[in-house]
């Protein structure tokens, strides 16, 4: 029998199936996925590899074929099934296979059992006491404390027994020789769930509620597997859908797995789910220890939990019998990994399922233009919830002009309309939460008079300001030097935009006095759990004002917050990226979200020096659908994701003449085999930075309607860089539909 080998060595060149004879005493222990030791090389060094099939075939010359040499015993198994999951990563966006195996295997190395021990009492209760009497007499009184513990209770913790009655292990081990008691141990699992009470709230489903998860319950079991986009407003009771369509598939004997952004990954979050599920549910995060990480998985494996709840990585959770995967804010962009494999989770989740046989929901208030183009298009199933759950109102939306304000006089970063409406709220005691979204925020240059951004000639994106004082496009390298004065209005007033959530709070304790106010960025929460002690402590009332950058608009409820201040929405609308319209719009109706989810309705205030950004209004609007037409429109006419696919070749390399002379021919060559295929190729052009610790770097951009034709060039290119010695010194990296 001959075992396939993926060895585990970082070179590309190696990125191939090696195959190894399997000696005689493995043949019935040897399993795809298993790590195994192997001659590797000429001089036959031990090498670390991977199984990844079985066959009685060599297609090898056999006099040359080499023997495994043992089996790895401290490290983790591979799935089967995840093994062609990763091969079809492999496939679909780059990389070598061993990157995209251990990708699916996020815990690489076995780690110690926990085991609790027992000391159990071996004799009936007479000849217990008559020892005891024994032990009494001879003035053994350790023995004797503990004869007299193990009659009380025959089964005693071992750690208990041995700090409360001062016991020594060799004590314990002479009654153990003497028949008396039985040192016995269990393995235990970790368990990062702490649990709470169990006691669910008791909601009446609404309508819209009812019909979403009757529609998936009735498909489910007739055996229809689909990919759902659940569209619900904030506050529709998504998690309560998720909820009931986790237990459908759970009474079918099946497990499900929950994918959350980390940082909405909170105890509130997990609560929800254990109420329901209990212990049979679990959690998988970076916070956790090596050990906890380790026994979730192992437990998963085991069939001793039906739910588990984590980030991206957690979708590789090797559930025997995987019946559902539910991914919330689905257009978060964490789900797409920034190392090879550059995967979406979405996409992948998708695969999975197809795989395994099992359901997908993706929920969100504001869907990923991928999403909704694809339910558009009859490939997802569309559930749709317009109104919140418990009957509030969403929240009113004030807009203001910033350039108004200006005019005006008015030089702060507060608007007059702002003030007026934190200092009612402060006098009737409720909430506010000021919010800065500074996400993807990269020095754009804009006018505070007219609100004019400057921007690419040719690609309708924002140009970022380099040191040096050059304004660049990131898209195809276009370069120009930074303006003095807008070229539209002719203001001086033009620079690059940039104010701290530092900044803010200190203006707003200026403003408002008397005001408490908490601030959360990534300076307060650099320390482990600052993330959740901030938004408790403004939970609890210990502060009147929350100021933050978007972390603070994720998910969470807070009733008594009646009012929402975006500071300056366009801060994110004018990054260089073809998503930022999409981005604006997401954080703009995510933080009008945060308003009025108590008894008393909401208001915000969306601060803007262009109120008439398609983004901007929808958000004001709370329209999705008017920004989706919009946005799709332009994605259509640039022929961007997802109306075409986009991969960027990411290159690398020590010696900038080099990598030139590498993206030329690399270029040269698409241009070349691409043929009639509607294929566009752009650059090579800046990544932004053009330099990281003296490693130069640019990008080629390949446009296609098929996301197929670009999978196609990326062999090809593979293939070429891997027969072409100048290229060994550049490193190529894909990412297919980046973010
Ligand atoms: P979403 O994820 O859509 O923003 P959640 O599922 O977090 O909404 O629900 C928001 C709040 O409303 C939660 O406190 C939840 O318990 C509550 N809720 C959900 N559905 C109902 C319902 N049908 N009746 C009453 N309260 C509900
Ligand atoms: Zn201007
Ligand atoms: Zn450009």
């Amino acid at each position: 029998m001959f075992a396939d080998i993926i060895i585990d060595i970082k070179h590309e060149k190696l990125d191939k199936i090696f195959q190894y004879r399997i000696p005689d005493r493995m043949e019935n222990e040897l399993k795809p996925g298993m790590e195994v030791i192997v001659p590797f090389g000429n001089g036959n060094r031990p090498t670390k590899g991977y199984v990844t099939g079985i066959s009685d075939r060599c297609s090898y010359d056999l006099s040359k074929v080499k023997e495994i040499t043992e089996i790895s015993r401290d490290s983790v198994e591979i799935e089967a099934k995840l093994i062609a999951l990763a091969a079809w990563m492999k496939e679909n966006y780059g990389g070598t296979m061993i990157q995209a195996l251990k990708t699916v295997l996020p815990i690489k190395q076995k780690e110690n059992a926990r085991v609790k021990k027992y000391l159990r009492l071996l004799l009936d209760e007479e000849t217990g006491k008559a020892r005891l009497d024994y032990y009494l007499e001879k003035n053994q009184r350790a023995r004797a404390r503990l004869m007299a513990a193990l009659l009380d209770d025959p089964v005693l913790e071992y750690d208990l027994a041995m700090k409360k009655l001062h016991i020594t292990l060799p004590a314990i081990r002479a009654l153990e020789e003497q028949g008396v008691l039985a040192l016995e141990s269990e393995r235990v699992y970790r368990n990062p769930v702490r649990g709470g009470s169990r006691e669910t709230p008791d909601i009446t489903f609404t309508s819209e509620q009812q019909q979403a998860a009757e529609r998936f319950r009735r498909e489910y079991r007739e055996g229809k597997r689909y990919t759902y986009l659940l569209h619900g407003v904030t506050g529709s009771g998504k998690t309560e859908v998720y909820i009931d369509m986790i237990r459908t598939v759970v009474q079918m004997g099946k497990q499900a797995i929950v994918l959350i952004p980390e940082i909405a990954l909170t105890y509130q979050t997990v609560m929800r789910f254990y109420r329901h599920f209990g212990q049979r549910v679990s959690i998988m995060n970076s916070r956790l220890s090596a050990g906890e990480r380790y026994d979730q998985m192992m437990r998963a494996k085991a069939g001793e939990i039906d739910v588990m709840i984590g980030p991206r990585s957690a979708l590789f959770t090797p559930f025997p019998d995987l019946g559902l995967i539910v991914i919330d804010e689905e257009h978060e962009p964490t789900y797409k990994s920034e190392q090879a494999p550059r995967y979406h989770a979405r996409e992948t989740a998708v695969m999975r399922a197809e795989l395994e046989g099992a359901g997908v929901v993706l929920g969100s208030a504001t869907p990923s233009l991928e999403a909704m183009y694809r339910a558009r298009k009859g490939e997802y199933v569309l559930l749709t919830m317009k109104s919140r759950s418990r009957m509030q109102s969403m929240a009113r939306v004030h807009t203001v002009d910033l350039r108004a304000e200006l005019k005006d006089g008015n030089r702060s970063i507060l608007s007059r309309q702002l003030q007026e409406m934190m200092e009612e709220r402060l006098s009737r005691r409720e909430q506010i939460m000021l919010f800065l979204n500074r996400r993807g925020y990269s020095g754009f240059v804009s006018c505070r008079e007219c609100g004019y951004a400057v921007k690419c000639p040719h690609c309708d994106v924002s140009l970022s300001v380099h040191r040096g004082g050059k304004m660049v496009c990131h898209y195809c390298g276009y370069e120009q030097s930074k303006v003095t004065c807008c070229p539209e209005c002719g203001s001086p007033y033009i620079g690059e935009f940039r104010a701290g959530t530092q900044q803010i709070e200190d203006m707003v304790k200026k403003r408002f006095p008397g005001a408490a106010v908490l601030r959360m960025d990534m300076d307060t929460t650099r320390q482990k759990d600052a993330h959740e002690k901030i938004l408790a402590a403004f939970a609890n009332g210990e502060a009147d004002i929350l100021v933050g950058t978007q972390m603070i608009v994720k998910g969470h409820d807070f009733p008594n917050v009646t009012l929402v201040g975006v500071l300056a929405a366009d801060m994110s609308l004018y990054t260089d990226d073809y998503r930022s319209g999409e981005r604006t719009f997401q954080l703009l109706t995510q933080a009008a979200g945060r308003a009025g989810r108590g008894e008393r309705p909401g208001d915000v205030v969306i601060q803007t020096y262009d109120p008439a950004h398609y983004a901007i209004e929808a958000a004001a609007a709370q329209d999705y659908e008017m920004f989706y037409q919009q946005e799709i429109a332009y994605r259509e006419m640039m022929g961007y994701p997802p109306a075409e696919n986009l991969t960027a070749v990411h290159a690398a390399c020590e010696d900038e003449e080099l990598l030139e002379k590498g993206c030329h021919f690399l270029k040269e060559y698409v241009l070349r085999i691409k043929g009639q295929a509607a294929v566009q190729v752009i650059g090579p052009a800046s990544p932004g930075i053009d330099k990281i610790r003296d490693i130069y770097r640019r990008v080629i951009y390949l446009k296609a309607p098929e996301y197929d034709t670009l999978v196609k060039i990326k062999d090809r290119m593979e293939q070429y860089i891997e027969i072409n010695s100048g290229f060994d010194k550049i490193w190529i990296q894909f990412d297919f539909n980046p973010m």
